[in-house]
């Protein structure tokens, strides 16, 4: 059997699968089977923060794993201790941590604590999360029905939990908000939803207003988290305080790992929450490394000057192709093009791919660009010219 063909036999059929069968990546670059190079503008899906094989990640991982790979979380766990206290002072707010394996499940977690938050602060219980239309916030059954996107909420998988609702626009929030609404789930930037970020002005309002009424603020910063908007969070990029943050894709640069932090540090009790593999050594030093590498990156100015580059050459792209594309979008290493029609999309993800290039879709008409924190100017010329050469090939081919 070939790999496709076993993959297809023994591996439920979830996802629409290229079959270039990888080996081996280096930085941005990624190396399939015959030894061809592709370049590698999508990092997983934002989760390859500091690219393929770099060297202090992967060491970080071999000398852990020679030490210790897990104990359960009833012991206390050094580089957990120690991701919690990076993670705190890289954001500049006063807050704790708990570590989960996914994105979802770190929604999950915010779920909980504002659930418990709206059960034990008020006399009137307070339970209703209000989300916003195009958001992204999981594959569970409560973090597929907080996705405001009704093709989510399909019956295969109902009945769903209740308390959610969706409203269009960021100025809509106000009006959704009842007596027993405890919370608002958003992200600053939507990623699957178009890579669509919101108006810093819009969500500081929202920010103020929230913090008046006393419903929370959880910022989903599974994708926006770990620099990728130019910040450690995109909510230090927008100036606002949340009551609730979660993050994952970027943070293990591969090795599964989510986390949630809040500010209402006693909100829990022991047996309140948990996970089996959740801030193990193995994910948590992982995460240690990430930092240290990406914190340097910031510092030293380098993370920031490889987004203004990658940001130019996306604007000429978007210039010299206006035929196919509407406008150039996104922040930091979050960017996308929109295209004119839905059906563009597609044809320049297989376009691209035949340059042997890797881009994303993202909602409807967007292709989307999630390229590691640490990808190097070469890479980026030699990914838009794969680029440029994907456009021709899709006006040659309509
Ligand atoms: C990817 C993503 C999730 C889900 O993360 P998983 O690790 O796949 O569970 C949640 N929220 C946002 C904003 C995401 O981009």
């Amino acid at each position: 059997m070939t790999l496709e063909e076993i993959d297809k036999r023994y591996v439920l059929h979830t996802y629409a699968r290229d079959y270039t069968e990888f080996v081996e990546g280096k930085g941005s670059t990624l190396y399939d089977k015959e030894g061809n190079d592709y370049i590698d503008f999508a990092s997983g899906i934002g989760v390859n923060s500091v690219g393929h094989g770099n060297p202090t990640l992967t060491e970080a991982i071999c000398e852990q794993a020679k030490r210790l790979i897990h104990l359960s979380n009833l012991q206390v766990i050094a580089p957990q201790a120690e991701l919690a206290r990076k993670i705190v002072e890289s954001s500049g707010y006063d807050m704790a941590c708990f570590f989960a394996n996914s994105g979802a499940e770190a929604n999950e977690g915010a779920i909980k604590i504002a659930r418990k938050y709206g059960e034990t602060r008020f006399d009137k219980k307070r339970y209703k999360v209000i989300t916003l239309e195009h958001s992204f916030h999981g594959r569970t059954i409560t973090t597929v029905k907080a996705t405001g996107q009704e093709n989510f909420h399909t019956p295969h998988f109902s009945p769903y939990p209740d308390g959610f609702s969706y409203v269009p626009r960021i100025a809509d929030i106000e009006a959704a908000i009842d007596d027993e609404t405890v919370a608002v789930l958003l992200e600053l930037v939507q990623g699957e939803g178009g890579v669509q970020p919101f108006e810093k002005s819009e969500v500081q309002a929202l920010a103020r207003m929230l913090k008046e009424k006393g419903v929370l603020l959880i910022v989903d910063e599974v994708q926006t988290g770990v620099y990728r908007t130019g910040e450690f969070l995109a909510s230090n990029l927008y100036e606002i305080e949340p009551d609730i943050v979660t993050l994952a894709k970027g943070l293990g640069g591969g090795v599964p790992i989510g986390a949630v932090m809040t500010k209402h540090k006693d909100i829990f009790s022991p047996g309140d929450h948990g996970s089996t593999f959740g801030g193990n050594f193995l994910s948590t030093r992982a995460g240690l490394a990430v930092l240290d590498i990406l914190e340097a990156l910031y510092d030293s100015g380098a993370l920031h000057e490889t987004m203004l580059y990658f940001e130019q050459k996306l604007r000429d792209v978007a210039k010299q192709n206006d035929d196919l594309f509407e406008k150039e979008v996104g922040i930091g290493l979050m960017r996308g093009l929109r295209a004119k029609e839905a059906k563009i999309q597609n044809a320049v993800l297989k376009a691209a791919m035949q340059e042997r290039l890797i881009v994303l879709k993202a909602g409807r008409n967007t292709v989307r660009f999630l390229p590691s924190l640490t990808i190097s100017k070469s890479e980026i010329d030699e990914g838009f010219a794969r680029f440029e050469s994907a456009l021709e090939r899709v006006r040659r081919e309509g």
